[in-house]
């Protein structure tokens, strides 16, 4: 679902708007489209259609080659069929879509895969290929608020994607099935997507796979059937998504469906972990209450979690679904069911604002931590700031990481969290739980800016908040404020607590989870 601060994609020569020639019928531009089905596009322009990315600045600077603007993706069904040993996937996307602009063509991305056709209304639409830009031109031009449904057929190998950070992504083989990760470019490389922050969609999977292995997806289980050695299953997402944060996952699990919280939950666990899987998700109850008193009721109608065994080193928290790479500690699991919140339902309107997923995920883990008598916020918040100032603890800044290999810098994290505390530090925990509520019913299912939060901060506090938050977001140095350890409203004054972990900067970087790192 389209929401606010939509942008497009950068004009490349073969997408700029075409007003040569001139005056051609739509007529005839719909009968030359039909007769280049699959083999290139002879199609000239239309007076008053472009294509789907006339705009010179892209959606998200950080991945200029990344999504496309010029209609509103609304729902995607996937229909996928996989087979572990030859790596084999075959797809038929659905995508459901309002034009908002006269459309001669439109773009989706896709890496790798091999496009077998595409049809738009019912009608065999023209495509071609030019790296991850799989660009669309229908029969017929699409005038500016109409409903179309393009239809993509597809298959190959799909092969995982190496992300500029340098983790691996897209959709990964395990050893007894396959997992798809995302964040931030994976989804392109298993299915065609516009793949926009803040092209929000709804979705649907209809997975088919060799009986005896399960299929997870987003949402909710709708339908489990089998038909001669294959067993599909279908999954439905009832709240938007990003695409980033769409998952399937195919092995041997246990698949349980339960409620927790007082929200209904499925849980995949690896059946080579058996009890230890489901034990380590024994936590999410007591989790998700305490998020829901503190954050307001749990954004998604459906929860749960997929603990499965790959070596890609991250959890994620894919939607309603969070993924882990093992039986996960219970801080992971509070780190992830924060996102449910701060990523998922309320999402960065471009990467650069990340911190907005992990500072604040970072320091609910934090608050989970203190709820079970761990450290207190205020004991973390100084043992933190005894960091040295020349230490590259403090870099890069959150609120500017400089560029998509940042992204998941120990800065971005931490630093990111301890902006949160010094938030609240400052302004006190009444205006600070007001504004983190207030901040997920304004944008549930939506996107936001940091200049959103800090404009919101300033607005329920009365303050003004320029300083602090230039101090702990954007500038290079260690935060002043650390120093002094200022805060007001009796927040600061907290004992410390003696059996307080040591500092997490403690082996030079920040660690956050001793066996793999977070997400
Ligand atoms: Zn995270």
């Amino acid at each position: 679902m389209r929401s606010k601060g939509k942008s497009r994609r950068a004009a490349e020569p073969r997408n700029r708007l075409r007003t040569e020639p001139r005056g051609i019928r739509a007529a005839l531009v719909a009968s030359l489209a039909v007769a280049t089905v699959g083999s290139g596009l002879a199609i000239g322009g239309i007076p008053g259609f472009s294509t789907g990315s006339p705009s010179a600045e892209p959606p998200d600077p950080y991945f200029p080659a990344a999504g496309s603007g010029g209609y509103d993706a609304r729902r995607y069904e996937l229909a996928l069929r996989y087979r572990r040993a030859p790596n084999r996937l075959s797809g038929v996307v659905t995508l459901d879509a309002n034009a908002i602009q006269n459309l001669s063509a439109f773009h989706l991305d896709l890496r790798g895969m091999k496009v077998t056709g595409v049809e738009v209304d019912g009608e065999p639409a023209g495509f071609d290929r030019d790296g991850q830009d799989l660009r669309i031109e229908p029969a017929s031009a699409l005038p500016a608020g109409q409903a179309f449904t393009t239809v993509v057929r597809y298959d190959g190998h799909p092969r995982p994607y190496r992300a500029p950070y340098g983790g691996t992504e897209g959709w990964v083989r395990t050893g007894d099935g396959s997992v798809a990760l995302n964040e931030p470019q994976g989804s392109p490389s298993w299915f065609p997507v516009n793949d926009d922050l803040t092209d929000k969609a709804r979705y649907d999977f209809e997975l088919t796979v060799p009986r005896g292995i399960e299929a997870v997806a987003n949402g909710d289980l709708r339908d489990r059937s089998r038909s001669g050695r294959r067993s599909t299953f279908s999954w439905h997402g009832s709240e938007p998504m990003a695409s980033y944060l769409a998952t399937v996952s195919t092995g041997q699990f246990e698949l349980t469906h339960t409620r927790t919280a007082g929200v209904e939950a499925w849980l995949a666990v690896d059946r080579r972990f058996g009890q230890r899987g489901r034990r380590a998700l024994a936590v999410m109850p007591r989790v998700l209450r305490l998020f829901a008193e503190r954050f307001g009721a749990y954004p998604f109608s459906t929860t749960g979690g997929v603990v499965d065994r790959f070596d890609l080193g991250y959890a994620l928290e894919t939607q309603t679904k969070p993924t882990y790479p093992g039986p996960p500690g219970s801080g992971l699991v509070a780190h992830e069911l924060a996102h449910e919140y701060f990523g998922n339902s309320v999402t960065p309107t471009q990467w650069r604002h990340i911190w907005l997923n992990e500072g604040f995920a970072t320091w609910a883990q934090w608050l989970w931590a203190q709820s079970r008598g761990g450290q207190t916020l205020s004991s973390r918040f100084r043992s933190l700031c005894s960091a040295p100032a020349g230490s590259a603890f403090w870099r890069p800044p959150p609120g500017k990481p400089g560029g998509p290999e940042k992204l998941f810098a120990g800065s971005v994290y931490v630093r990111g969290g301890l902006t949160l505390e010094a938030l609240r530090r400052w302004v006190g925990n009444e205006d600070f739980y007001v504004t983190l509520r207030r901040w997920l019913a304004r944008n549930q299912h939506s996107n936001a800016s940091s200049a959103d939060f800090e404009s919101l901060a300033e607005q329920v506090s009365g303050e003004q908040l320029d300083g602090l938050f230039d101090d702990w977001l954007r500038q290079p140095a260690k935060p002043e404020a650390c120093e002094r350890g200022e805060g007001r409203h009796g927040v600061a004054a907290a004992a410390p607590n003696p059996s307080a972990a040591p500092p997490a900067h403690a082996g030079g970087s920040p660690k956050l989870h001793p066996r793999f790192s977070i997400r």
